[in-house]
């Protein structure tokens, strides 16, 4: 099939959104200075670095041996809340495509779900706590109801839905994480892991197809 997701191009994937991050640190770490810790660009920049480096020195003959490193590796290295999330939905993400032969559109979302499927089994956030899942929901449907148009228009439907979700953000309390701590003081700031979230979107919009 034309529009088949390879190794290769999940390896460009991983690589963009690590220099977007590295390139955005400053910004995710002051929305992070708001409502939290001053850390997530950093936690995040930390993480991805040491992600290309490990794709700079091994090869993958699966996405699902890539993604499997890729998870470990952001376990081992991010840190704070979103590390374990950001972990668990590569691990379960590559799982999902484990022994899938031809990955479209169809595939690529049950994959999505699955890695999400994850994150919240983890940090069991709901709609509108301001977390990074209220970037990722919007995206999981905006990616199904545009799959049958093909992988570009889903992932383009899926990064636009995310970054609405992101900017949504800003206007909900906290109800998870370490931005709970400050009620209602949380209002009035936007979501540093939904944005994080929305750029892992954008990248795959720009390089999986
Ligand atoms: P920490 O809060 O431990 O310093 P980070 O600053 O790296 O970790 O990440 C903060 C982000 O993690 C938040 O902006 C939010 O999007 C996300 N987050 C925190 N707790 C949860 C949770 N329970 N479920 C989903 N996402 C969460
Ligand atoms: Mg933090």
């Amino acid at each position: 099939m034309a529009e088949a997701v390879t190794v290769d191009a999940f390896v460009r994937w991983l690589k963009h959104f690590a220099e977007t991050v590295h390139d955005s640190a400053g910004h995710l770490t002051q929305l992070d200075s708001a409502i939290g810790d001053a850390d997530h660009g950093t936690n995040m920049d930390r993480g991805l670095k040491a992600v290309v480096g490990v794709l700079d020195t091994n090869g993958f003959d699966s996405p699902d041996a890539l993604f499997k490193k890729v998870g470990m590796t952001l376990v081992s290295t991010v840190g704070g809340a979103s590390g374990p999330l950001y972990g668990t939905f590569f691990l379960r993400f590559g799982s999902a495509l484990q022994g899938v032969e031809s990955i479209g559109s169809k595939e690529l979302g049950k994959a999505f779900r699955a890695g999400v499927d994850g994150i919240v089994a983890r940090g069991k956030a709901e709609l509108e706590d301001k977390t990074m899942y209220d970037a990722w929901a919007p995206a999981l449907e905006a990616f199904d109801q545009a799959a049958a148009d093909g992988l570009a228009a889903a992932l383009s439907a899926a990064a636009s839905a995310a970054a609405e979700g992101r900017d949504a953000t800003t206007d909900l309390l906290a109800r998870k994480g370490r931005a709970s701590y400050l009620g209602e003081r949380s209002v009035g700031h936007q979501d540093p892991g939904a944005t994080s979230t929305t750029m892992l979107l954008e990248s795959a919009a720009a390089t999986l197809v």
